[in-house]
């Protein structure tokens, strides 16, 4: 008897990560503890008390289990999270506070506990210093394990979940952030889908940078997945299958075959170089988030790193990392991409990296705060820290200095000085220091772009960070899923807006170079070849078609393209003008160009 072949639910999504994965879900349960608040009489206030020791104990107990099974392995780094956690387990503010609240308040545990982590939170909000802010989280999530101890939930956090799993899973959540995700290096995580997020979102990229097939954005979904269940990610549709039917996991095994194809096929041609037919010679560098990465770059034949984003360096820790420790990091992004340049950016903290604290009000909009060049400006001797270790490693390399969030050609000008002191001081300690390094900004803020041929007088190259700029230009953040109708690289504005940044770059004779994830979608290569981008940096799993939509274009017709396209109104029509001429001219790639 063959069974009846019902259809499982297809789930719509966001493709944030190319390929496609079978197997069985693994759910993370990030969801608050709900927890019960009532007024108890004096004489329960000491057994309430009592409760809350042996939550405390039952959470020492699982955070040094959990430390033991740490050791050893991929996440050794997290056991100082863990210790830290240990620390606040006993901490007077907490423990002795939550007591005080039970005994004052006459109220239960679960109530007075929640109370005391909300002071906790305002006074974390209220300190000067963001990096600290940020640990706010760390007591959250302490909170919610003793929370959980006590309502006798279970709670899980992703460390424990990675070191649990022992077979190839898909990881289901309703957010991941890109701390969690770059966490999923080399695990038996090969592939997520999420609630949240958009392409743009560093989670998106992370996943990307790891080549984990992921969705993300598809509201609702981790509400229908229970652990067990078999589910297909199609990283490229953005489509998440629940218990597919037979006829589904044939449908969609065809269509991974067929892409798969079209890839091996781009990924035999091993020449890096990438020239139109008329001679113009783009660079097709890699970004880079995580050193191991650097493996996929050099197989994808990157010229080199356009973008290290240093950020990953201050993420999972509750340290800063020392100058040493940047300096190895440089120093093995510079070593590992010559003879090619590496594009090293300072740290960008700030925006959906490293987040500061929901409870702070500054915090209500990160996108439009202290973020980045403006932040280390401030933290003067974490930039100078960074500096010094940057300009160390130059001795080993071909180093790019990457400014990032530059507004104001002051910060331009601050920072040179900055840098300049730092290396006279290096020298003075007997460091060598190239003297080839090479400055840039990204232009990543309109203002920037602006301003872009004052800005072009003071640095070596331009890059064009596409993420920031997009939804600055439109004013629609790059991760709310609602604004995807307005968050279009081919928006008219934006395009004129690299109009700009182009002209002045050429006009002042410096170099052109675009890292936004806008440098790596097959659909818009033709329109920046317009723009004539002297380099183009990208997650290395799309080289190979970028290179291969170069090398049979031609400069004078994209600049044609191009030009045409500047004057259309709406971004519906250069989007059906553009897609029309990439279909026309590469139909044996259309599988590939997504586009957003
Ligand atoms: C960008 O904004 O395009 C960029 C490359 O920087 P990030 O994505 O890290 O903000
Ligand atoms: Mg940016």
């Amino acid at each position: 008897m063959t069974p009846i072949d019902r259809l499982g639910p297809v789930v719509e999504g966001v493709g944030a990560s190319p390929g496609m994965v079978f197997g069985r879900a693994v759910v993370l349960d990030r969801g608050r503890a709900t927890y019960p608040k009532t007024h108890v009489e004096e004489e329960a206030t000491t057994s309430e008390c009592r409760r809350l020791d042996h939550a405390v104990a039952a959470s020492v107990q699982q955070l040094r289990r959990l430390k033991s099974r740490v050791g050893g392995t991929q996440f050794a780094e997290h056991t100082k999270i863990l210790e830290a956690h240990e620390l606040m387990l006993q901490d007077d503010l907490l423990i002795d506070g939550t007591k005080a609240q039970i005994r004052t308040e006459r109220i239960n545990a679960e109530w007075a506990l929640q109370r005391t982590l909300n002071q906790i939170a305002d006074f974390f909000s209220d300190l000067d210093d963001e990096y600290i802010r940020e640990r706010a989280t760390d007591v959250e999530t302490v909170g919610e394990r003793i929370m959980r101890n006590l309502t006798g939930e279970h709670f899980e956090s992703l460390v424990e979940l990675l070191t649990r799993v022992k077979e190839p899973s898909i990881l289901v959540a309703e957010r991941l952030t890109p701390a969690d995700a770059v966490q999923l290096f080399d695990t038996n995580i090969v592939g997520f889908c999420i609630d949240e997020g958009t392409r743009t979102t560093h989670t998106a990229i992370a996943a990307r940078s790891l080549e984990i097939p992921a969705v993300v954005g598809a509201p609702g979904l981790a509400e229908h997945i229970g652990t067990g269940d078999q589910i297909i990610v199609d990283g490229d549709a953005g489509e998440v299958v629940i218990r597919p039917s037979q006829s589904q996991i044939r449908k969609y095994t065809v269509r991974d075959e067929e892409l798969r194809a079209v890839r091996d096929r781009l990924d035999q041609k091993r020449s890096p170089s990438a020239a139109t037919s008329d001679g113009f010679e783009v660079v097709l560098s890699a970004n880079i988030d995580l050193t191991p990465e650097l493996d996929a770059a050099v197989a994808r034949g990157a010229q080199g790193v356009g973008l290290f984003r240093t950020e990953y360096l201050f993420m999972n820790r509750t340290d800063l990392p020392s100058e040493d420790e940047q300096f190895e990091a440089y120093r093995e992004v510079l070593e590992r991409a010559a003879p090619y340049p590496a594009t090293i950016r300072t740290v960008d903290i700030g925006g959906d990296k490293l987040e500061l604290p929901k409870s702070t009000g500054r915090a209500l909009n990160p996108f439009f705060g202290m973020r980045a060049l403006r932040y280390c400006l401030k933290e003067r001797s974490l930039f100078k820290t960074q500096i010094r270790a940057l300009l160390r490693a130059s001795a080993f390399g071909r180093l790019r200095l990457l400014l990032p969030f530059v507004t104001d050609v002051l910060e331009v000008r601050e920072s040179k000085r900055i840098i300049r002191e730092v290396e006279v001081e290096l020298q003075g300690q007997g460091f060598s220091v190239s003297d080839s390094i090479e400055l840039g900004v990204l232009i990543e803020i309109p203002a920037a772009a602006l301003i872009a041929d004052v800005l072009a007088r003071e640095v070596d190259f331009f890059s064009v960070g596409t993420n920031d700029l997009i939804q600055y230009t439109l004013a629609a953040a790059r991760d709310i899923a609602e604004l995807r109708y307005l968050y279009h690289p081919l928006h008219p504005a934006v395009l004129r807006v690299l109009r700009l940044t182009s002209d002045a770059a050429h006009r002042e004779g410096i170099r052109l170079c675009m890292c936004g994830e806008m440098a790596g979608e097959p659909l818009y290569t033709v329109v920046l070849l317009g723009y004539r981008f002297h380099e183009l940096s990208m997650t290395p799993s799309s080289l190979p078609v970028v290179r291969e939509i170069i090398r049979r274009s031609t400069l004078s017709e994209a600049r044609a393209l191009a030009d045409k396209v500047q004057y259309f109104g709406t971004y519906a029509e250069v989007n059906g003008d553009v897609r029309r001429y990439m279909d026309a001219h590469f139909p044996d790639l259309i599988p590939l160009l997504s586009g957003d």
